[in-house]
């Protein structure tokens, strides 16, 4: 039997709606509305995409829109000026840096100066050690986005193999972290695992951010296993990821296509994120977002 579809579209949909009830509700005991902070550098078109749907998520969730533009020549030192003038300002709960930054800024150095409590892409050194360590702290927004699509679907994880493919900073080792945090097995592949296929069959949960369309085919899915595709690249006049979504699901028990799975997520968990941030910068109790638990 074909391998149910995850509606990631559906979640997110829900998640942001829990969000902008969290908003209003914090507002209406008194509370700043949440400000999120956009930094853009330069004139990236698709970067540009991505920040105009984060603002306009943004302004749908009842957020304050702080949006930043920087010409793409700027100088490491106007930047790092922008971004120590957003972290000091109460008004913004949140600062994202849209990635990739042009090539002559050190972008490690930038986000180095983004605060702890507003790095609404869980992106910096702090949030990456508090999350090794099991420590309360803003999560990055994909594999958090993950997370939200396992628990809507009740998918079992302490005591599970779960395997991720893909060891980046974004995606796969938060990924990784998370899964460890709520007990499962957790096995981290990567361009050098030997025999990945065969790594790949022992999860029951099995997370693909490589980045490689099509890498994962049934041969390396086990009967029943749940499919999390976080890819997604463009092919002819339409997107892709990096499983083969079609052979995998007759295999597979659940699945995430692409497009309408893990992408829809990220945005929701950022909206998510900024709403925590602001909750902790005002001294309220974090909320649960739609099963999501803070941390
Ligand atoms: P993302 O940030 O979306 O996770 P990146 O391109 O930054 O993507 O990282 C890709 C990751 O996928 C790297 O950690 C790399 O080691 C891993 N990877 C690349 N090729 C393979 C492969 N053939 N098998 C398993 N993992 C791979």
């Amino acid at each position: 039997m074909p391998a149910e579809l995850i509606n990631g579209t559906a979640i997110a949909r829900q998640v942001r709606e829990d969000v902008a009830r969290g908003v209003a509700e914090l507002v209406a005991t008194g509370g700043a509305a949440p400000g999120l902070a956009t930094v853009l550098i330069g004139d990236d078109p698709a970067s540009e995409v991505y920040v105009r749907n984060k603002r306009r998520a943004c302004t749908a969730a009842g957020m304050i829109d702080q949006h930043r533009h920087l010409p793409g020549d700027v100088d490491q030192a106007t930047a790092a000026a922008l971004i120590d003038q957003l972290a000091a300002d109460p008004a913004v709960s949140g600062i994202l840096l849209q990635l990739p930054t042009p090539a002559h800024l050190d972008v490690e150095v930038l986000l180095a100066r983004i605060p702890a409590d507003k790095d609404v892409d869980g992106l910096t050194v702090a949030n990456a050690g508090l999350l090794a360590q099991g420590r309360p702290g803003l999560r990055p927004c994909t594999p958090s986005g993950v997370m939200a699509l396992l628990d809507q679907h009740d998918v079992p994880l302490q005591g599970a193999e779960a395997v991720v493919v893909g060891r980046s900073v974004l995606v796969g080792k938060p990924m990784a972290h998370l899964l460890l945090e709520r007990h499962a097995t957790v096995t981290t592949c990567h361009s050098r695992t030997r025999d990945l296929a065969e790594v790949c069959r022992r999860a029951d949960v099995l997370v693909v951010a490589a980045g490689i369309p099509g890498l994962i085919g049934p041969e390396a899915v086990k009967p029943a296993a749940t499919v999390i595709d976080v890819g997604i690249h463009r092919s002819g006049n339409g997107l892709r990821g990096d499983v083969d979504t079609a052979a995998v699901a007759e295999v597979a028990s659940r699945i995430t296509p692409v497009p309408g799975g893990v992408g829809p997520m990220t945005i929701a968990l950022l909206l998510a994120n900024t709403l925590t941030a602001a909750r902790r910068q005002q001294g309220r109790a974090d909320g649960p977002i739609n099963g999501t638990t803070a941390s």
